[in-house]
C-alpha cells in the first residue's frame, strides 16, 4: 500500500515534497518519511510522508530521530547540529533540516 493510501494520510498533487522528485542524494525512506539533501541548503532534510504541516509530538520526534541517525551515519558537523523545522518556502507539508551548529547552509560539510 502507498504510503498516501494509508488512513490518516493526505497527498497532494502540487506540492514539491509530495512529488518527491529525487534530484539530490536520498539516504533513507520508509512507509513515514525520507531524509535526503535539501537542494537549496546542501544539507540533510526529513521530509513526513504526509501532506501536513503539524505532526502529532510522537511523529515528529521519531522523524528528528531518523534524521540524526543520518547524519551520524554519512556527516560530520564539526560543532554538532541543530534540527530546523522552521518552514519557509514549503509551509503546509512537515519537514526538518539539519544544520551545522552556528550556521545554515551545509556547503562543505565534511561526509564519512
Ligand atoms: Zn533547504
Ligand atoms: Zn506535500
Amino acid at each position: 500500500m502507498a504510503w498516501w493510501e494509508q488512513p490518516g494520510r493526505h497527498r497532494d498533487d502540487s506540492c514539491d515534497l509530495c512529488e518527491e522528485a529525487r534530484i539530490t542524494e536520498w539516504f533513507y525512506e520508509d512507509d513515514d518519511c525520507w531524509v535526503a539533501e535539501c537542494e537549496i541548503c546542501s544539507v540533510p532534510m526529513v521530509v513526513w510522508r504526509n501532506h501536513d504541516h503539524l505532526p502529532p509530538d510522537d511523529v515528529k520526534a521519531a522523524l528528528h530521530e531518523r534524521l540524526g541517525a543520518v547524519v551520524d551515519e554519512h556527516f560530520t558537523y564539526e560543532r554538532g547540529f541543530y534540527v530546523d523545522d522552521h518552514m519557509r518556502n514549503i509551509p503546509d507539508h512537515y519537514h526538518a533540516h539539519a544544520r551545522p551548529k552556528g550556521g545554515f547552509f551545509g556547503h562543505g560539510l565534511r561526509r564519512r
